[in-house]
């Protein structure tokens, strides 16, 4: 796979490409004004509005000059307007290591092996505001994840060690991120506590549904519909496994919270669906 054919792939596939620096070329094409010397992956155009989805402008960009193609996270959407993010494993297996640990199973998803380890892409729910930071996975995941203001190199590059960066399996699209996953990186480490009581499959469902209430009625302007869908989240899965269900209960605080019933309710809907509880 050449950068073209790599950059032509990823626009049939809706992903918002762009062309960053290439090994092979004698000076960093990076926009950057100092080159920090790593080569391969600086952006040659400003990527969050430089990139595109039109394969003519594809062809004229990487057959002008040799480009690694690259993805412009945040411009990308999924069905149902969901967002993309890539899990960058700094070694083969380390996501599926952390999956274990957790006592979960890391699903078969579109996946770009890299120099040391492999990109995962995944979509995850347009209610859920991602950035790069890893949650409750921090120091326990051997690399990185990629969502919101962030880019990726795709497949058909090749990195500055000869590696070229390949599709394992050029028919298989993203799934939909895990729960746990989400769970994981929407949590701050200082609700790692109270995550672990309500993880733990004998705790009442009363106390529970109080405590979510109250992460929910906590919120900080800016974080509430995060907040609301993360409890919403287990408020679903508690309902799925026979216990109170507390979701009028956060639809209440929500809006006591300051969120309009309707954005709450939606919020809440989508919850439910991933968890696969029926609102
Ligand atoms: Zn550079």
């Amino acid at each position: 796979m050449t950068p073209l054919d790599g950059a032509l792939w990823l626009i049939r596939h809706r992903f918002a490409t762009f062309p960053a620096d290439h090994p092979a070329v004698p000076r960093c094409a990076g926009l950057h004004k100092t080159c920090d010397g790593s080569r391969g992956k600086h952006p040659a155009v400003a990527f969050t509005r430089g990139w595109t989805l039109n394969e003519a402008k594809a062809r004229e960009t990487f057959g002008r000059g040799l480009r690694n193609p690259a993805v412009a996270v945040g411009a990308c959407s999924g069905p149902e307007g969901w967002r993309l993010l890539v899990v960058d494993s700094d070694r083969p297996g380390a996501i599926e290591d952390v999956a274990s640990a957790c006592g979960e199973h890391w699903p078969a998803t579109m996946r770009v092996r890299t120099a040391k380890g492999h990109h995962d892409y995944l979509w995850y729910p347009p209610a859920l505001k991602l950035g790069n930071g890893l949650g409750q996975l921090q120091g326990q995941f051997d690399g990185d994840v990629r969502a919101g203001n962030a880019y990726v190199i795709g497949p058909g590059a090749l990195h500055a060690t000869g590696v070229l960066y390949e599709l394992d399996d050029p028919e298989r699209p993203p799934v939909q991120a895990p729960a746990w996953l989400l769970d994981a990186l929407v949590t701050k480490p200082t609700y790692a506590a109270r995550r672990t009581r309500w993880t733990n499959a004998s705790r009442p469902a009363p106390s529970g549904t109080r405590g979510l209430v109250a992460f929910v009625l906590d919120s900080p302007q800016g974080k509430r519909n995060n907040r609301l869908f993360w409890a919403a989240c287990r408020a679903a899965e508690d309902a799925r496994d026979g216990h109170e269900d507390a979701q009028d209960a956060l639809l209440s605080a929500a809006v006591q919270a300051g969120l309009s019933e309707r954005e709450a309710a939606a919020t809440i809907r989508s919850a439910y669906q991933r968890t696969g509880a029926t609102t």
